[in-house]
């Protein structure tokens, strides 16, 4: 592994313009591992041409502004795509224009699209790839960097409570803390402050959801109730979570219409069975216990809650008969 990460080093080196990506439905560990990356070539290469590319997203905009280039020179660009297991869900860049690319990601393999590829999905989250990546070739760590990258990983693993954070997590976090004495109680406001009517919204969900003996619980989200409540279809992603502490509930969906991309969203979390399987098989995908997918009817979204009914109830059968 300490190669790879060196190898990269020296791919970068190459490069006058690098072109940063990552997926569509920019989350806070995309969006800081996207920045970080962008400021550690400049600090290093001060001449290089460097863009965070894809569609900003509203509610992260306090973690910076992303980079609308004109005119790359493709015969002389790298593109480094962050967070992105599958070629569908990059935003903003086109494999097919790039003779090099790098794939950094903690998703389980997807698509085989980069030249190089850094994928361990046993890592929290790809800030802190990047981190690795940043002690790997000692590269200087600013207190901006710092924030972007404390931000994806607090983020991504839930403040320090979903699976896959390890003593590595920790380790990294606690270096660069020790290395650039990093406020990080400042970053908890602007990461986790919500408005009123999505709080409001989220008491809806406690109110209406179905859960089934086995511990599925799934709610439907039309447009309209969406409009009733003044959010967005993002809320439902940012609520998801929450669900996680409710002891009757093993997996969890939030289905949410989303009409001007005529889709429905779906929103998937596990505390046992492995979902992202079945998200698959709807075209979706994402990690063992947090995934996601695109459906096309609300016909689609009752085969997926009876596919994770099934599992659910797989999952506590084996368990009843282990115990
Ligand atoms: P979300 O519920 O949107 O936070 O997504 C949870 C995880 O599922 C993310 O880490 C994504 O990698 C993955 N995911 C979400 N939507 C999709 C999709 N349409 N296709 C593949 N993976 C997805």
């Amino acid at each position: 592994m300490a190669n790879i990460y060196r190898k990269i080093y020296k791919e970068i080196k190459k490069y006058p313009t690098i072109v940063i990506a990552r997926h569509i439905g920019a989350d806070p560990d995309a969006l800081g591992s996207e920045f970080a990356l962008k400021e550690l070539i400049l600090n290093k290469f001060p001449n290089k041409d460097v863009y965070a590319i894809g569609n900003p997203s509203n509610r992260f905009k306090f973690m910076g502004a992303l980079d609308k280039p004109e005119n790359i020179d493709y015969t002389n660009a790298l593109l480094i795509v962050l967070d992105t297991p599958d070629i569908k869900r990059i935003d903003g860049a086109k494999i097919s224009d790039y003779k090099n690319i790098i794939k950094i990601d903690h998703h389980p393999v997807v698509d085989s699209y980069a030249n190089i590829e850094l994928v361990d999905d046993t890592a929290s989250s790809t800030s802190q790839l990047i981190l690795e990546f940043i002690f790997k070739n000692r590269l200087k760590l600013t207190s901006s960097i710092a924030k972007n990258l404390y931000t994806g990983i607090v983020s991504d693993t839930g403040r320090f409570m979903h699976s896959y954070t390890s003593h590595r997590t920790f380790e990294l976090v606690t270096k660069m803390l020790k290395k650039t004495n990093l406020d990080f109680t400042n970053i908890y406001e602007p990461l986790y402050m919500r408005p009123l009517p999505e709080f409001r919204f989220q008491g809806y969900i406690y109110e209406n959801m179905e859960v089934t003996p086995s511990g599925l619980a799934y709610i439907k989200i039309s447009e309209d109730l969406l409009k009733e409540y003044g959010v967005d279809s993002a809320s439902s992603g940012n609520i998801i979570s929450e669900l996680k502490c409710i002891d009757e509930i093993i997996v969890w969906i939030f289905l949410t219409e989303d009409k001007k991309s005529n889709l429905i969203r779906a929103n998937i979390r596990s505390r046992g069975p492995i979902i992202n399987e079945v998200a698959a098989i709807y075209g979706g995908g994402g990690h063992k216990f947090a995934s996601g997918a695109r459906l096309t009817s609300w016909s689609q979204a009752d085969n997926l809650i009876e596919d994770l009914e099934k599992i659910t109830e797989q999952y506590q059968k084996n368990k009843a008969s282990v115990s």
